[in-house]
């Protein structure tokens, strides 16, 4: 099978949205009146992002999820994506599962594959995706990360550091009950991007972003582009940890407890979380608390912006902790 019967077979759909799809040398793509583009791309190469074992039809649903995690971010409405492909050989059943994975989430989503590349070589899938965000007055609704105030909450969406959990189970660090390793794969396998929470938190959070490489390297950037510090309950993150309450059902073998500090690090500095972080007003909890159940997705109020800048972290009952959780970074 050669390159255009390939992307002809796997990669080619009728467009729904776009007014011009695969098969031109540009797909073409029509913004709604009154709207700007929002645009991201991701990468994931084997080996750095996922491991050479994967189902292929994960892949395709993670490639595409942390694409859209990008738009929830920013509180756009995903509309079109693009996929650069390079792949060692054509092994069809690769292929059809891959696409699959990603298909489906794509019309999840309503968002339509409209081009790319594909190249012969080492595994990598590159996604852009393309969003739409309204401006309303000349101001656009996009959330970004440099509108956190002194006095906002701050929130997270979902469940966090599972992914991580996975992870070290995989490297046999640690080891859990089979479901509970099952439920935490799943999560660093097929994630869920907050798309609906970002659409819903449009005109109600100040600043947000998507937790990728650990909650607190994550809140760095809000914190740094905002100018302002922040006080993060480090036991309520860690209490959001799925694979907690799993093993809290089950009966441990003797010795085999997790301890504490493994929670917090995996909550605040996991990464491959894919959650919402994002900042409101006191006087908005209402409408977050509303933002959250239309979207269907819970929400934790674990902290709050200060004027002090820095990040500080407190137990339950308030006392400081030492911040030594770093976050993801390909080059450190
Ligand atoms: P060009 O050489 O003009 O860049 P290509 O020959 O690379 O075009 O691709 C042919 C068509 O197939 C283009 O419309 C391109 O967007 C699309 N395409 C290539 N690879 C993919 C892919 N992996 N998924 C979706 N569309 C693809
Ligand atoms: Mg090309």
């Amino acid at each position: 099978m050669g390159e255009f019967d390939l992307i002809a077979r796997y990669f080619q759909r009728p467009v729904q949205r776009a007014a011009l799809g695969v098969g031109d040398d540009c797909a073409l793509l029509q913004p709604g009146p009154g709207m700007q583009l929002a645009i991201s791309s991701d990468m994931l190469l084997e080996g750095r992002h996922f491991l050479s074992t994967v189902d292929p039809r994960k892949l395709g649903h993670k490639a595409l999820a942390v694409n859209l995690s990008d738009l929830a971010a920013c509180g756009a409405k995903p509309l079109a994506f693009t996929l650069a492909l390079a792949l060692p050989r054509v092994d069809e059943n690769w292929l059809a599962e891959f696409a699959e994975g990603l298909l489906a989430l794509a019309n999840a989503h309503g968002c339509e594959l409209i081009g790319g590349d594909t190249t012969q070589g080492p595994l990598n899938i590159c996604i852009t995706v393309l969003g739409e965000v309204p401006v309303v007055d000349g101001r656009s609704l996009a959330l970004l990360r440099n509108g956190a105030c002194a006095g906002d909450d701050l929130y997270v969406s979902g469940t966090l550091g599972d992914a991580r959990l996975a992870l070290e189970v995989f490297r046999g660090t640690v080891s859990v009950p089979a479901p509970v390793f099952e439920a935490a794969r799943a999560r660093m396998e097929q994630p869920t991007p907050r798309v609906a929470l970002g659409l819903a938190l449009r005109g109600i959070a100040t600043a947000a972003i998507d937790v990728s490489d650990g909650l607190l390297g994550d809140l760095g950037h809000i914190l740094q582009q905002s100018g302002v510090g922040a006080t993060v309950e480090a036991d309520l993150a860690a209490s959001l940890v799925a694979a907690r309450a799993l093993c809290a059902a089950t009966t441990p073998r003797p010795g085999s407890e997790i301890a504490q500090n493994h929670w917090r690090s995996w909550a605040l500095a996991g990464g491959d979380d894919y959650e919402l972080l994002f900042t409101a007003p006191p006087a908005a909890r209402a409408r977050v608390a509303n933002a959250a159940s239309s979207s269907q997705t819970a929400v934790t109020r674990i902290g709050q912006i200060e004027q002090q800048s820095g990040l500080r972290l407190v137990d339950s009952e308030g006392r400081e902790l030492p911040n030594k959780y770093s976050s993801f970074d390909h080059f450190a």
